[in-house]
């Protein structure tokens, strides 16, 4: 009898287990607070990439993410891949000429890049600065430009993509190097604000060494000119001049980490594949923000983004370590989103795990939330997960919402597109909002985006819900894939061999 008992509660906790009901998630909500009010105190100043701060959170989700049970992968030092970091600082002095007009450094122009240099003489004009040897293109074609200033118009001929423009600039750079040129400076003209830019490249910045830039002396940088007479006179050769003076920006070696865990797998096959459960770590730092009369408070805490997709990645690898799903699950910590998704970005490039094995990408930003009814998902209908989602987000008395904001562009704003340009299947959950509103704009990158302002109740469901959604997605004995026609579609056939 007490036999027939035993085996009776055996099969229904593994019946419950088996369903994805109901799992003894021992989901502690002061816990969760706990976790969120210590990487968004002001201690760690706001977790700028490579401060100090920064370097504690990471230090703190790997012990915890140790402390777990979790496994270091091969290839990273310990639970850290070390990222090469170089930090670049606009030159302190700079001044640019262009016949008779004077441009300011930091308001009609920028450098971002290049030592100190001085160069005087005749302007070279290459229209865009592009080859395109199919379309038979060469800009360069017929010009000398060992030793020269090189004016360019900025973007990609017959795109207004501001992607590819950026992209097209480091091509560009390449070029231009390879045929001696001294400096290339681009002449505005892209389809977003001259100032949006400035705002964004005229500061410090960080980017990844790379030791095989061929474009690494090179002096680069935009000029605001709004007027084409002049680079159309550099065209028909008649000699404009132009001078140009720099100290040099300030470059500096810079160390940050992604954290990365794994939790294997419990089923003999399943196991050698992996589902990412990533968020990242990395804020905005400290600002010139504060003064009368908004107090001295210059610390942006990132709160909301992006301390709670945090220790719901830490809880999550706590609830999963009590009972391993059928495939293995990579923890990744990332760095440097806000620097461009930089952390995810190296990843992907370097990875820890090949990226054929990664079957999934299970990310959580948020900018905030004004809804605490919902759970919002970026990319909800594309892999063919849904219903996983539902059913994990239901079971918490939460409600879906797909993508609520696709003006914004979000599932291409934050880590989980890394992996998407990958091919890997991947979307990015959020807590509630029905409107990329002044709601959520309140605290979206304030120093106001503070620990002591967020709804616990709230957040311990949506913690729940990211706990039960990826649980489902990584028993589940389907693959997740992309939706017929899905822009990252064609990324995954290549990835997978789907053909
Ligand atoms: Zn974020």
């Amino acid at each position: 009898m007490k036999m027939r008992i035993c085996l009776w509660l055996l099969f229904l906790l593994g019946w419950t287990n088996g369903t994805g009901q109901d799992w003894n998630l021992d989901l502690d909500k002061a816990e969760l607070e706990q976790h969120i009010r210590f990487l968004a105190s002001d201690e760690l100043q706001g977790r700028y990439t490579g401060s100090p701060g920064n370097r504690v959170a990471a230090r703190y989700i790997a012990e915890y993410l140790r402390a777990q049970g979790c496994k270091t992968v091969e290839g990273a030092e310990g639970y850290f891949q070390v990222i090469p970091f170089e930090s670049v600082a606009p030159p302190t002095n700079a001044s640019l000429k262009i016949g008779e007009t004077t441009y300011e450094l930091g308001k009609d122009f920028f450098l971002s890049n290049g030592g100190a240099t001085s160069l005087e003489g005749k302007a070279v004009f290459a229209e865009h600065g592009w080859i395109d040897e199919k379309a038979g293109i060469d800009h360069f074609a017929g010009l000398e430009l060992q030793g020269k200033l090189v004016y360019v118009w900025s973007g990609k001929p017959g795109s207004r993509d501001p992607q590819e423009a950026f992209a097209a600039s480091k091509l560009k750079r390449k070029w231009a190097a390879e045929r001696g040129a001294a400096a290339l400076i681009e002449v505005y003209r892209l389809p977003f604000p001259w100032q949006f830019l400035l705002n964004y490249l005229n500061r410090e910045n960080l980017t990844i060494a790379d030791p095989d830039n061929t474009a690494a002396d090179l002096v680069y940088g935009m000029v605001n000119e709004k007027s084409d007479e002049p680079f159309e006179s550099m065209k028909e050769g008649k000699g404009v001049l132009t001078k140009l003076e720099t100290s040099g920006v300030q470059k500096q070696s810079r160390r940050s980490s992604n954290v990365a865990a794994v939790l294997p797998g419990s089923d003999p096959e399943l196991k050698q594949e992996y589902m990412v459960v990533s968020a990242h770590y990395d804020h905005v730092g400290v600002g010139k923000q504060g003064g009368f009369p908004y107090g001295q408070d210059s610390i942006f805490n990132g709160a909301r983004d992006n301390a709670i997709g945090v220790a719901s990645l830490m809880l999550t690898a706590k609830a999963l370590a009590q009972a391993p799903p059928k495939r293995s699950v990579l923890f990744l910590a990332l760095t440097a989103e806000e620097q461009g998704l930089i952390g995810s970005s190296y990843f992907v490039e370097n990875p820890l795990i090949p990226l054929d094995k990664i079957v999934f990408n299970f990310n959580t930003d948020g900018a905030g939330y004004n809804d605490t009814s919902l759970v919002a998902v970026m990319g909800y209908d594309r892999t063919g997960v849904a219903d996983l989602i539902d059913k994990g987000t239901e079971a918490v008395g939460l409600t879906v919402v797909a993508d609520p904001a696709p003006e914004q562009g979000l599932f291409d704003r934050s880590d989980n597109v890394s992996f998407a340009r990958k091919g890997i299947p991947a979307l990015s959950f959020s807590p509630g909002f029905r409107a990329f509103d002044q709601a959520l704009m309140k605290n979206y990158h304030q120093v106001s985006d503070e620990a002591s302002t967020l709804d616990y109740d709230y957040l311990y469901k949506y913690c729940d819900a990211f706990i039960r959604t990826a649980r489902l997605i990584a028993d589940h004995p389907d693959r997740p894939f992309w939706v017929s026609g899905d822009k990252y579609e064609e990324a995954g056939k290549t990835l997978y061999q789907r053909r």
